[in-house]
């Protein structure tokens, strides 16, 4: 990458962030907003800090997948609210990735709150607002042409390696990773690569010691301050990461 990206006409204003085309156009400029959303955008609230709080945790936790071999869409992140990243085709498919019972899960099948499985379960939603993201499965993915069998395979076994890894990473700051969302993207050379982000905002978090949640659910449940609950990720995350030498 050369130092010379310059930000470009806007692309898209999502629910979290605003994509910005570069100068180059394999490199996508992406800012984070001070905003959070529930219920699919219907509730949205400005929430200070949390654009860059949500940027620098996605930053480390894709240097840190990096390092250990899981590719990804990010290339640097130059200041507190941007960062650069490969410019994918996204595949509208939210991998869900579930250690334990909650959410939507939980609601579904009545499962006891936290039960953990023996084996990972995997979801994938169809990305459609109008729709409110449903649920679907492999064959529909299929015969939607959403994605081919192939591609399903890669999502899944990526999104199993990523599970191990932030698993691993949570683990060590204290903090239980009961699930997360991540999304991707194909490259112009056909490779199903990671993109989006990974935060709190997109991750079911629950502190080790206490029980609290320091994740999105503190908004969508209105138990408090969101920014105070991140910035504690940060900080643990931060002292993992530099004692990995992974941070900059
Ligand atoms: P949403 O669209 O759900 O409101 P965001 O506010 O996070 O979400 O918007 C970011 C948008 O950019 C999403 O539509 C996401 O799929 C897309 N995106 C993320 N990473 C990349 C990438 N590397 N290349 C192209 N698009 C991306
Ligand atoms: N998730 C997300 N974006 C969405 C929906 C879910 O990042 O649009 C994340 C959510 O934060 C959680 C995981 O995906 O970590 C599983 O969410 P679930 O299906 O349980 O839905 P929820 O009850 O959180 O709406």
């Amino acid at each position: 990458m050369t130092a010379t990206i310059e930000k470009q006409e806007l692309l898209y204003t999502g629910k979290a962030k605003q994509m910005y085309a570069t100068n180059d156009p394999e490199v996508l400029w992406v800012e984070y907003l001070d905003q959070a959303t529930a219920l699919n955008g219907k509730r949205k609230v400005e929430i200070a800090q949390k654009g860059r709080l949500n940027n620098r945790i996605s930053t480390l936790i894709f240097k840190d997948l990096a390092a250990h071999g899981i590719e990804n869409h990010f290339i640097d992140q130059p200041s507190d609210y941007v960062q650069l990243v490969r410019k994918v085709t996204m595949i509208p498919l939210e991998t869900v990735v579930r250690n334990a019972a909650s959410g939507s899960f939980e609601r579904k099948f009545a499962a006891e709150h936290l039960t953990k499985f023996a084996e990972p379960v995997l979801e994938f939603f169809y990305k459609s607002d109008e729709l409110d993201d449903p649920f679907i499965n492999d064959s529909q993915v299929l015969a939607l042409k959403v994605a081919t069998a192939e591609t399903i395979a890669e999502m899944k076994r990526q999104a199993l390696l990523v599970n191990q890894r932030l698993t691993t990473i949570f683990a060590e700051m204290g903090i239980q990773l009961v699930d997360f969302k991540i999304e991707f993207g194909m490259t112009a050379a056909g490779q199903v690569l990671l993109a989006d982000e990974i935060s709190p905002d997109s991750c079911r978090l629950v502190d080790l010691k206490t029980g609290d949640s320091l994740d999105k659910d503190v908004f969508r449940k209105g138990l408090g301050d969101l920014a105070p609950v991140y910035q504690e990720v940060l900080t643990r995350l931060a002292t993992v990461e530099e004692d990995q030498h992974v941070s900059d």
